[in-house]
């Protein structure tokens, strides 16, 4: 199986289309039943690019396809649909991973900056203060 960064690339990459747009934050990718969903053509063809930040994209939505893998889309999407906790967990992972790539090429990410989204209710929809995600990420990164 082709990798990067540990995390899989043998998965399709779609535009997304209107029925995930109707449970889906606006502007943002999604990754369900193991398939990657653009919110257009724009942002399908900057997280295809070779560049360190979309790939930094891909590597995280590659970890979501290998959390659905290894739990199974059924329980993984009905964890991440209905337990807040559980949501949070499949997160923060994917952002430690998406950070630890960037630190694996020798960049310093902008921390702070990742808590931020991790921590905004209006993107993942539960309550985590900013400092407990900022704390948590930088308890699972290897910088
Ligand atoms: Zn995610």
């Amino acid at each position: 199986m082709d990798e990067l960064f540990g995390m899989p690339t043998d998965f399709e990459i779609k535009l997304m289309p209107w029925w995930i747009r109707l449970f889906a934050p606006s502007n943002t990718y999604v990754t369900f039943w193991g398939t990657l969903y653009c919110p257009d053509k724009v942002a399908l063809d900057y997280i295809s690019r070779n560049d360190y930040v979309p790939r930094s994209l891909f590597v995280h939505e590659a970890c979501h396809v290998k959390q659905q893998r290894a739990r199974g889309n059924l329980l993984w999407h009905l964890g991440y649909a209905f337990f807040k906790t559980y949501r949070y967990g499949q997160e923060l992972y994917a952002y430690a991973v998406q950070l630890n790539y960037l630190i694996s090429l020798g960049l310093k990410p902008d921390i702070p900056a990742f808590a931020k989204p991790l921590s905004n209710k209006d993107v993942y929809g539960y309550v985590v203060t900013y400092n407990k995600a900022l704390k948590d990420l930088k308890e699972l990164l290897n910088a």
